[in-house]
């Protein structure tokens, strides 16, 4: 059996006092104040919440590119009307730039880059256009060979097919097309993929155990 030593007496946490000085401190007030335990398991509920969201908002804010940021901001404000009674005016104007679409121009799909997409002129006077959207690369270099994924979001004219497709390449091998059904099932699949690799990067530091005498 293996017996597994105690704590240090300065980290030990006591069953319902988890959550750091600040819940410990509303649990103290509150009690002392004569609330009752709903009232008490409400605030510290509202706190800790609270705590996850300041701490994710931190996260996402220091990068900066990240595209779950202006929810967060939107959320900081309601909070910060919730608390100080400021105008949610601010609020309202971030969550509307959040919903708002950009208008597609003529003849175009709402994402493209109309810069981008090129004409093409056919004898007939028939103009087919190649449009052109967002696009996407990751760089994965082992600080000697560089392995390139590209995307891009694109729908040709030329096609029968209305709808768009996302291009993917690795390297230089022939991209593939996805439609939004198969877009979907690759997004899955990247998204095991990386679980994966965050797994490794987590244990990859862990040394050998050394080898018995009998194996050395
Ligand atoms: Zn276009």
């Amino acid at each position: 059996m293996t017996i597994i030593a105690d704590q240090p007496q300065a980290t030990k946490t006591e069953p319902g006092q988890l959550g750091g000085p600040l819940l410990a401190t509303v649990r103290q007030a509150l009690t002392e104040s004569g609330a009752g335990q709903a009232v008490i398991d409400e605030a510290v509920l509202a706190v800790a919440s609270g705590q996850v969201h300041q701490a994710a908002a931190t996260a996402v804010e220091e990068q900066d590119t990240h595209v779950v940021r202006p929810f967060f901001d939107c959320l900081s404000l309601v909070i910060n009307h919730i608390v100080t009674g400021a105008p949610l005016t601010l609020a309202r104007e971030a969550a509307e730039a959040l919903a708002a679409t950009p208008p597609a121009q003529a003849g175009h799909h709402p994402w493209c880059h109309v810069d981008k997409c090129i004409p093409h002129r056919y004898e007939d006077g028939a103009v087919l256009t190649e449009h052109r959207g967002p696009a996407y690369t990751a760089e994965l270099t082992d600080g000697h060979e560089v392995l390139r994924l590209r995307a891009e979001l694109g729908s040709d004219e030329n096609l029968i097919d209305y709808k768009a497709s996302a291009f993917i390449w690795a390297g230089d091998n022939d991209g593939l097309s996805f439609d939004q059904d198969t877009l979907g099932r690759a997004i899955d699949s990247l998204d095991t993929f990386l679980d994966g690799l965050r797994h490794l990067h987590r244990v990859m530091n862990q040394p050998r155990t050394p080898k018995t005498e009998e194996q050395a």
